[in-house]
């Protein structure tokens, strides 16, 4: 994003892995790296319940320099700071996972983050296999069925539209917008 980074308020993590966290150190070594410039919104299983696999991303957040983190209260799903933005606590691929909703326009774009590492298999209720869920990545697989089957009939809605992570070719087909500078007048 080169200096447009400076635009960049907040962030949000689907979950604390660290595929979808290491990015951060970038981030902050970038110009964005005022003392705690960029909001964090955190949901409290998120911010509070870690795994092994997730502990030292917690801890590379909690000491980085750009980031101020914001735990929400379990009831609360949405922020005074990014006021449409619903975060809501899933489980099941990690303790902390957690669904980001966006309203924009007429469509509700919701981000899954790794519940299933492809499209296919949250449509098609796939499961990771056992040696991926006990052995490489472990995770609840009775909670990450139940919100397969949730995802999936929410995607088939008209104006929703569930995202994956991992799924760079379905995030292309799904229409979300290629990020772009912005013109000059736009600035
Ligand atoms: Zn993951």
């Amino acid at each position: 994003m080169g200096q447009q980074i400076e635009r960049v308020s907040g962030l949000g993590f689907t979950h604390l892995h660290v595929d979808h966290v290491q990015g951060i150190q970038a981030v902050c070594e970038s110009k964005a790296s005022d003392t705690k410039r960029l909001i964090a919104l955190h949901t409290s299983d998120q911010f509070g319940i870690h795994n092994l696999h997730t502990a030292d991303q917690s801890e590379l957040l909690k000491n980085s320099a750009c980031v101020q983190q914001i735990e929400l209260a379990d009831s609360v799903h949405s922020s005074l700071q990014f006021p449409g933005l619903g975060v809501y606590p899933l489980g099941g691929h990690t303790p902390g996972s957690t669904l980001f909703a966006i309203p924009i326009e007429n469509k509700l774009w919701l981000l899954s983050g790794d519940i299933t590492n492809t499209k296919k298999d949250l449509v098609e209720n796939n499961a990771k296999g056992l040696i991926y869920s006990y052995v490489i990545v472990p995770e609840n697989v009775k909670r990450q069925e139940q919100l397969r089957v949730w995802l999936a009939a929410l995607d088939a809605q008209k104006n929703i539209s569930v995202v994956v992570s991992h799924d760079a070719k379905a995030l292309i087909k799904s229409g979300v917008s290629k990020w772009a500078p912005p013109k000059n007048n736009e600035r």
